[in-house]
């Protein structure tokens, strides 16, 4: 259980201030699909930063599970970022001296898994995201969304409770983003997941649950839940 509780975060960079994220309250829910819509600097990926713990809000308190996120020590946030969760990028963030295989197993490899068990999670995961029968593919011989399975295979491996993804679909065409999304969806039928997007369509198509932001006035944030059909607000 993730909730954002009065988040406020500013960027200082010489004389300016910028208010990146204002008075943000939201409850995210256990399981499901999430997406954050808004503008050019609105605050999203600052917004998925905090989420990820690789930043920390000026203001308000971040909840995951049952500890807010500055009483953990920097042990215990490793830990989050290592088991918890798994980020997905919009470039992929693809490795091209690895083969299809040592960059989805990368984390296990890491933490220094046996090789036995790093296989049947391969086998399983590469399943799971259907890439099987590219093994032995290069990896720049993928195409945009194949490469973006196997970022999103390397997120999965540790069977993260939370996949964060930002615009994942931001490099690929519509019928490829229309696939990818169809897997998160597929995936957010035991885990949270997150996304950022531009692609209003596909938010309305596959979200449970969406979180608008827009740049103007003082009330920047709005939610919008189709959670049980219903519309919170
Ligand atoms: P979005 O993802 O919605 O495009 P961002 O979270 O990237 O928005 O940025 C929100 C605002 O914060 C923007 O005005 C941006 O210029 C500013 N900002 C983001 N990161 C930094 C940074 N590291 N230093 C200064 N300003 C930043």
């Amino acid at each position: 259980m993730i909730r954002l509780i009065n988040i406020n975060k500013y960027y200082r960079t010489g004389e300016e201030k910028v208010h990146a994220v204002r008075n943000l309250t939201v409850d995210f829910p256990e399981i499901g699909l999430v997406f954050i819509l808004g503008p050019s600097g609105s605050g999203k990926s600052t917004l998925l930063n905090l989420l990820g713990g690789l930043d920390k809000p000026d203001e308000g308190e971040i909840w995951i599970e049952d500890r807010e996120i500055k009483s953990l020590s920097k042990r215990e946030r490793i830990n989050y970022l290592n088991s918890y969760l798994g980020f997905v990028f919009q470039e992929y963030n693809i490795l091209k001296d690895l083969s299809l295989k040592e960059n989805i197993t990368l984390p296990l490899e890491i933490q220094g898994y046996k090789k036995k068990e790093i296989n049947e999670k391969f086998k399983q995961i590469i399943n799971d995201v259907e890439l099987t029968g590219l093994e032995k593919r290069k990896v720049n011989e993928l195409s945009g969304g194949q490469k973006q399975r196997i970022a999103i295979a390397r997120a999965l491996i540790k069977d993260p409770k939370l996949i964060i993804a930002d615009e994942p679909t931001g490099n690929l065409d519509s019928e490829t983003s229309h696939n990818i999304f169809n897997l998160f969806k597929r995936l957010s039928k035991n885990r949270l997941v997150i996304i950022v997007t531009h692609d209003e369509e596909s938010a309305n198509e596959f979200g449970d649950f969406i979180i608008r932001i827009s740049p103007d006035g003082d009330s920047l944030q709005q939610y919008d839940t189709k959670v049980g059909g219903e519309n919170n607000e």
